[in-house]
């Protein structure tokens, strides 16, 4: 039996992301999804901020036109607009990007096996056996070390005991081929509904190419078909969105209660939203799973080539998580506000110089998730995906 030195379960962005970066470092990795496609049941929106599209590189044709402009609405339909300067938000073709990097990863020697569950995992001395369950059949594999990346509710969390994801919220969305081509510039529209999207926000994301219509919120507040059908008519009314032929439709569980604080031990470690990292605020998760798989890759690798238990150390959640308290008490703050007055009369604040520039420090701030290894070792690891 093969022994790998890593075995990925899931091919999402952030197992894709580090199955790339490990071969490249010259380990021997096995990437495992559930999905026989990866075009199928895409879950996520995909839009990348501009601090991502900086700092990592993507295939031009797996990435729709910038969006610069953003409307914030009220629940009484007053509107706020905001600018950026920047080259601020794309749209990801979300399939087109991940059989890129699957293909990427098979040229990096990557095994790949798709239509494959992780089943359980069982630990010995320095390898862990890993039971995987494909088409009926259970298989074994072996591995010096395991990486979850299997999305919000991650079975390797539960199987290395390890911390698991407890808060969510739910995002449901409809994406539509562009009607009206010659239409406005690509906007984001945001609307701040506590009754549509208790939590979070509505939104349409019209690029120029396709339009996405969505809406999310804690699952026990709002039914997301309902309120995704109501927003739509709102939409028609109050943007120039024209519901078209719709392509998809997508929809999952955000994770929004912080980096998990206990990601790692000897056996391996969570990414992703496996880890929890997702903004507790915007709810992006695609920025922090970028980050944390590339610097988890350089962890591990030195975890394998020096068998140091210390190097790990470095993969600390309990320190990270602490970065995030002003975005987790903003997102209690958000949770508690369940009234459509109270957003309505405090928007005259948003609408003001200093409601507007905080207003564009949420939206087009350059926060995003934090290093987690020192910038002597970053430089180390940018190398891998420059
Ligand atoms: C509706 C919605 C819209 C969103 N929009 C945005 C956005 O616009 N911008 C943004 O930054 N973030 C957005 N997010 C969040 C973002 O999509 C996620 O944080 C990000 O995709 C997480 O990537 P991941 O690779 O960690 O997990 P995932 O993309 O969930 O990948 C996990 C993979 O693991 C596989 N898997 C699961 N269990 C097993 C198993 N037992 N065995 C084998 N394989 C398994 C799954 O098939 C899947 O392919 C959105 C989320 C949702 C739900």
């Amino acid at each position: 039996m093969i022994i790998y030195d890593v075995v990925v379960i899931g091919a999402g962005l952030a197992g894709l992301e580090i199955a790339q970066s490990l071969a490249t470092l010259g380990q021997r990795v096995l990437l495992v999804d559930a999905k026989t496609s990866l075009i199928e049941r895409v879950h996520t929106t995909g839009i990348f901020v501009r601090r991502t599209l900086e700092d990592f590189q993507f295939p031009q044709n797996c990435l729709g036109p910038v969006v610069r402009d953003v409307s914030l609405y009220a629940p009484n339909g007053r509107r706020l607009d905001l600018q950026s300067e920047h080259d601020e938000f794309r749209v990801g073709k979300m399939g087109e990007l991940y059989t890129s990097w699957l293909n990427k990863c098979r040229s990096l020697g990557v095994d790949i096996q798709l239509d494959t569950r992780l089943h359980s995992v069982q630990f010995r001395s320095s390898v862990s056996q890993i039971r995987l369950h494909s088409k009926g059949c259970f298989s074994d594999v072996q591995a010096r070390f395991v990486i979850g990346a299997d999305g919000a509710q991650s079975r390797v969390a539960r199987e290395l005991k390890l911390s698991e994801n407890r808060r969510w919220i739910v995002g449901l969305e409809r994406v539509y081929e562009k009607q009206n081509q010659q239409g406005d510039a690509p906007r984001f529209h945001c609307l701040i509904d506590p009754v549509l999207a208790p939590g979070y926000i509505a939104w349409v994301v019209d690029d120029g190419e396709e339009v996405h219509v969505g809406v999310g919120g804690h699952p026990d507040l709002f039914e997301p078909h309902a309120a995704l059908q109501c927003f739509e008519n709102w939409a028609t009314k109050n943007t120039d969105f024209i519901p078209g032929i719709q392509i998809e439709q997508r929809g999952g569980r955000i994770p929004v209660g912080g980096l998990l604080s206990k990601i790692v031990n000897q056996h391996g470690l969570l990414i992703g939203d496996a880890a929890g990292a997702v903004s507790p605020l915007t709810a992006g998760g695609l920025d922090p799973c970028l980050r944390l798989s590339r610097a988890a890759a350089s962890i591990v690798n030195e975890f394998l080539e020096t068998g140091r238990l210390d190097a790990l150390k470095q993969y600390n959640g309990n320190r990270l998580r602490r970065r995030f308290w002003k975005r987790l008490l903003l997102r209690q703050c958000l949770d508690c506000c369940r009234s459509r007055t109270l957003i309505n009369v405090a928007w005259s604040g948003l609408d003001s110089p200093i409601g507007r520039t905080f207003a564009r420090k949420i939206m087009f701030g350059k926060g995003s998730f934090p290093d987690v290894l020192p910038s002597s070792s970053r430089n180390h690891v940018n190398l891998v995906n420059p």
